[in-house]
């Protein structure tokens, strides 16, 4: 991938004109928040459903609004004048969270359906969707060996039970407002994004910020073990976030992609276990593992597939894991720290 600063975008929107960004109070989107705005985008429209103060970043000068987008007069309201929406809205977190709360993560359908059908009344250009490597079907992903996933193994569908069938029937919804309404939409199937200013307790942490913070809890207390969920081996690729951003930056800016769900993620594959280890080296400790079987652990293996992503977008994740985890591994020490000096930190 190129660096940020040698990648060229035609964004056909001005400087002044309103972009919209949902779920803007949580990581992806608060980080895209950051990044419109440090681009020098001056009418940038940030909402959430969370109380302000409960946002993990606030960008000066960034309008920012508490609403439920499932709600349908405050989806009208957030859309009122935009030029582009950004959905990354939805109630979602780690594998602890989705396969316990399938039904809250279902009703995320609320959130695009209302949001995409205010966006194209209000006459929006441009609309996205963050979509899910959880929509591939789940028969694919039962070896840690895994075959990378490649954008046409969504269907036949065996989605993840709750989370994944919702993003996939969002996906349609996008499709179709294309299709039959000719609102321009974008999608991405985002696999594992992961970075400081993410969630990192509380239970819909992932596995790059739990892992980094077993290991720091483990340094601190003197344990000598931490508990891995599974039994290590399951295998995933993660994607730093600013490699995320750029990409849906470039995703949403192409004509090639419009109405088309695209990967957006890193083919370097890891087995958890492996993951604990890099992390412990990060910390500068050797710890025992052991395994928790009834855990949640999600699908025995996911990759990427960036073949098509390469080749229209030439994007691909410029920051190796360990250096993003690096990264994640202070933000997270230092969130830490901060807790237990009683100061306020990102919690869910
Ligand atoms: P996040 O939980 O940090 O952010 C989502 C935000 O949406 C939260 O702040 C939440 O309060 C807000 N939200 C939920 N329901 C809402 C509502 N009704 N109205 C307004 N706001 C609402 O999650 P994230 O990791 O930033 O994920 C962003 C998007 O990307 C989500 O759609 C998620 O499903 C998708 N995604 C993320 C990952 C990942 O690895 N982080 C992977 C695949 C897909």
């Amino acid at each position: 991938m190129k660096e940020n600063s040698e990648v060229k975008i035609d964004r056909k929107i001005g400087r002044d004109d309103l972009i919209v960004i949902a779920g803007a109070g949580g990581f992806i989107a608060g980080a895209l928040t950051r990044y419109f705005h440090e681009l020098g985008y001056t009418r940038i429209r940030a909402i959430d459903r969370k109380p302000l103060p409960e946002w993990y970043q606030r960008v000066p000068g960034v309008e920012c609004l508490s609403l439920d987008l499932s709600e349908k007069q405050h989806a009208i309201r957030a859309v009122e004048g935009a030029a582009e929406v950004y959905n990354l809205a939805a109630d979602m977190g780690g594998m602890g969270f989705i396969e316990h709360f399938r039904v809250e993560c279902l009703r995320s359908i609320l959130v695009n359906t209302h949001l995409i059908d205010a966006a194209w009344r209000a006459g929006a250009q441009r609309y996205f969707f963050s979509s899910s490597a959880c929509a591939y079907n789940t028969d694919l992903q039962r070896d840690p060996n895994v075959r990378a996933l490649k954008e046409s193994d969504a269907y036949p569908a065996m989605a993840e039970r709750g989370y994944g069938w919702e993003k996939l029937i969002s996906e349609m919804f996008c499709q179709e407002y294309w299709a039959e309404r000719g609102l321009e939409t974008h999608m991405a199937r985002f696999h594992n994004i992961y970075g400081p200013h993410g969630t990192w307790f509380g239970g819909r942490e992932k596995a790059p910020a739990a892992l980094s913070r077993k290991v720091i809890e483990a340094i601190d207390s003197g344990a000598t073990t931490i508990d891995i969920w599974g039994d290590g081996s399951q295998t995933r690729s993660f994607c730093f976030i600013d490699d995320c951003v750029l990409g849906i930056d470039q995703m949403m800016h192409c004509d090639r992609l419009i109405s088309t769900p695209i990967n957006l993620g890193s083919s370097e594959l890891i087995a958890i276990d492996d993951l604990a280890r890099m992390v412990e080296e990060i910390g500068g400790v050797k710890l025992q593992h052991t395994y928790d079987l009834d855990a949640p652990k999600g699908v025995a293996g996911r990759n990427s597939d960036n073949t098509f992503i390469k080749s229209v977008l030439d994007w691909e994740p410029h920051t190796p894991l360990r250096t993003g985890m690096e990264k994640t591994y202070a933000w997270i020490a230092q969130q830490y720290a901060d807790r237990k000096a009683g100061k306020r930190v990102v919690k869910d």
